[in-house]
């Protein structure tokens, strides 16, 4: 890798959360980092591994409530850079994926910063593998689609394709997904999906809180409620999901 460059922005990755899967550019980076601009579900295992001089500042995003308007994070990215400063712009999971990462970036290429990104291991991707679910198998899955379970207003979202996704017949991972979760359900069924179709959810996937729960488009809503199961969550809806009991073995 090459060495780190001051005066330009690192739009890094930080992985779903368990600090030993960030990619080693990465953490090269951030050792070397003199602003870290970090994102609310980035995990304080990785924000430790940030250099201790760097100046850390919170651009972190709850649903319904922006603590910092994204014109706002732009700014702070632009103005560290220009100063001259080695700039993270730290993301959790992945940049590009449900990240903003790309509408970022946009503005700062316009502004004429130099910008390199930094892949990091999705939820998407983690989140299911810590729960022993593969996302694809030879006898039950050729085909993953990653879905966003809500608009940017933080409201449902209409014009996913649920039909073709249901009658697809491939794996379905969906982010930001847990409220709506109702919705979806209902959505899927009425497009033909049968109910005893498996779904599998994962809470804080790769952290020591880390909660699992498994059922079908019938049962699952009533679980989620009894199990008073909150976001973050990923959800994989399919065939795939009834494969996490066999790959438990002894532990289950
Ligand atoms: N860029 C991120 C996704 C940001 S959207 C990535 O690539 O992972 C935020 C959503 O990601 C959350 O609502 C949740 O659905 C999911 N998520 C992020 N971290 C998670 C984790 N550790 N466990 C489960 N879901 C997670």
């Amino acid at each position: 890798m090459n060495n780190p460059t001051r005066g330009k922005v690192y739009l890094v990755g930080a992985g779903p959360g368990d600090p030993g899967l960030l990619t080693l550019k990465g953490k090269a980076i951030l050792e070397r980092a003199e602003v870290v601009v970090y994102d609310a579900l980035v995990s304080p295992g990785i924000l430790g591994l940030a250099n201790p001089q760097a100046v850390l500042i919170d651009a972190g995003k709850r649903r319904g409530y922006h603590s910092r308007p994204q014109t706002e994070t732009t700014k702070i990215l632009l103005q560290e850079a220009r100063a001259g400063n080695l700039v993270v712009r730290l993301k959790g999971g992945d940049p590009f994926i449900f990240g903003r990462g790309g509408e970022e970036m946009a503005d700062l290429v316009q502004a004429g910063i130099p910008v390199e990104v930094v892949p990091g291991v999705t939820a998407g991707i983690a989140a299911p593998a810590a729960a022993r679910i593969p996302l694809t198998h030879r006898e039950h899955s050729s085909l993953v689609t990653f879905v966003t379970g809500h608009e940017s207003q933080g409201k449902y979202q209409p014009q996913i394709p649920w039909r073709s996704l249901a009658e697809g017949g491939g794996t379905i991972v969906i982010y930001m997904g847990l409220h709506n979760l109702p919705q979806i359900v209902e959505e899927l069924q009425a497009v033909g999906m049968v109910p005893s179709t498996p779904i599998g959810l994962v809470g804080w996937g790769t952290m020591p809180n880390q909660r699992e729960l498994v059922g079908t488009l019938a049962t699952i809503i009533d679980q989620v409620r009894s199990a008073q199961f909150e976001a973050p969550a990923i959800i994989v809806i399919g065939a795939v999901v009834s494969l996490r009991e066999i790959l438990q073995g002894q532990d289950s």
